[in-house]
């Protein structure tokens, strides 16, 4: 089949990918002028996501206070905001928690599998690291997170817990002074860099044919018309006297992966997916003191900042701020920028204090989609030539290489790797 897939970042190349490896022929749009632009170039590293750093949960906002739950609130959000953050309270309950995790579990495992055999055919070197510590504060906080260390045990999930003698011990970096709860060690999982890994999936695309790449083009409409599909094209810059004419492409199938993005070109089909846009922050700082810097990634498991080491620098994410949907394409104003910022700094002082040179680090910002149920939106959806996704929030960046299969066996009519339940608990018809 001719599929188009708009979006070029890690969702869409990774759907090209595997659709490309099913036989199909496809043709990715997107806006920029290189692919991983958009939220895949702002990523903290963590590739796939435990029961502790899912966007839903008892940590979620467990407490009002921006500087202790690691979200800062705009003042004056309203109702549809409000309705986000309520849905999402309801995951707070552990069995509800423990139910939906459940559910997003198979995709996080068809991710793991995608990713290593990706990784083997092409021999992919994408500044991958083993080793993931998350730090815990306070008991408090400690109680909060008993549900999560729940399912790592009932889903034998590979971890140990550390009092924090035992973090300081197994990573020279962190300190036992001041205090703090403890840290749960996941000495498989990895960290690595994602628009580099998109990148070089692309390379491979492009060596092999059959994924043609049309960059620095905006899709500005769908159509679905029977048994096809085609998508407008806003003109070319350079396009002169034709800049009225609109080009349009067809194909049997399209594939929206364009990230936030992707709900102006749902809406306008008539398909309406309550994702809310969160914006977040990254800084990448160079490394100030080589003796200081950690040799795992560190992740504040309650503020969800997480620090992964990329070579001579540390890379910084997290400083997610809730506003209004409609003003997410506005400036933010620079005291909510630095509140968030500040966030950031903050927490690696806190846990590897002296292993970065914040003052020269570089800020970053950019919008990630995530769902009130915390689960991403992946299958077909309003048309049998459509199909959708989007909506990672918190955990794309490994999510999206098995969401990407995933779309590829819906397309070939091959029966997905995942269960029933947790396919029809990621189509769009849910929320109808
Ligand atoms: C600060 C930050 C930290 C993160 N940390 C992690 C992490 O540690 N681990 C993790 O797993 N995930 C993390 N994520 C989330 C992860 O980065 C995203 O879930 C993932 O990158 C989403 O990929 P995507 O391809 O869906 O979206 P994007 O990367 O945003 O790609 C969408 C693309 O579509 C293009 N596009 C949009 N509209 C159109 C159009 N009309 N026409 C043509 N092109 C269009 C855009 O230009 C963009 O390139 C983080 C995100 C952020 C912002």
């Amino acid at each position: 089949m001719d599929v188009i897939v708009i979006g070029g970042g890690i969702a869409g190349v990774a759907t090209a990918y595997h659709l490309r490896a099913a036989g199909h022929r496809v043709c990715v749009v997107e806006r920029h002028a290189t692919v991983a632009q958009g939220a895949t170039y702002g990523h903290g590293g963590t590739l796939l996501p435990t029961p502790l750093d899912v966007w839903f949960g008892p940590t979620f906002m467990a407490s009002r206070q921006n500087a202790k739950n690691g979200v800062v609130n705009r003042s004056g959000f309203s109702g549809p905001a409000r309705q986000f953050v309520r849905q999402l309270a309801e995951l707070q309950e552990p069995n509800a928690f423990g139910h939906q995790y459940g559910l997003l579990r198979p995709l996080v495992e068809l991710s793991r599998d995608t990713i290593a055999g990706m990784e083997a055919r092409s021999g992919l070197e994408f500044e991958q690291t083993s080793g993931l510590l998350y730090l815990v504060r306070s008991h408090e906080e400690w109680e909060q997170l008993r549900p999560a260390l729940g399912l790592l045990r009932h889903y034998e999930v590979p971890h140990h817990e550390l009092t924090p003698e035992q973090c300081a011990s197994f990573e020279h970096s962190v300190r036992t002074e001041p205090e703090f709860a403890g840290g749960v060690l996941f000495d498989q999982e990895r960290t690595g860099n994602s628009p580099l890994f998109t990148k070089l999936i692309k390379q491979t695309l492009d060596m092999e044919g059959g994924v043609q790449f049309m960059l620095g083009r905006e899709v500005s409409g769908i159509r679905l018309e029977g048994q096809r599909a085609s998508v407008e094209l806003t003109s070319r810059p350079d396009a002169g006297s034709r800049s009225r004419e609109v080009d349009v492409i067809h194909a049997d199938c399209v594939v929206v992966a364009a990230g936030y993005g992707s709900l102006t070109l749902l809406e306008r089909l008539g398909l309406r997916l309550p994702l809310y846009p969160l914006r977040l922050h990254t800084l990448v700082a160079p490394i100030a003191h080589e003796e200081c810097a950690p040799h795992v990634a560190i992740v504040d498991a309650v503020k969800r900042i997480a620090i992964s080491r990329m070579n001579h620098r540390l890379r910084i994410a997290g400083g997610a701020v809730l506003q209004n949907a409609k003003d997410i394409d506005k400036p933010l104003g620079e005291a909510v920028t630095e509140e968030a910022l500040a966030l950031l700094g903050q927490a690696t002082h806190d846990w590897i204090p002296g292993a970065a040179r914040i003052s020269a680090a570089l800020p970053w910002e950019g919008v990630r989609l995530l769902s009130p149920d915390g689960l991403p939106v992946i299958g077909n959806a309003l048309h049998p030539r459509l199909f959708v996704n989007a909506g990672h929030g918190p955990a794309g960046w490994g999510l999206a290489c098995g969401s990407g299969k995933l779309i590829a066996d819906l397309i070939s009519g091959t029966t997905p790797e995942v269960p029933d339940d947790t396919l029809a608990a990621l189509r769009a018809e849910r929320f109808r």
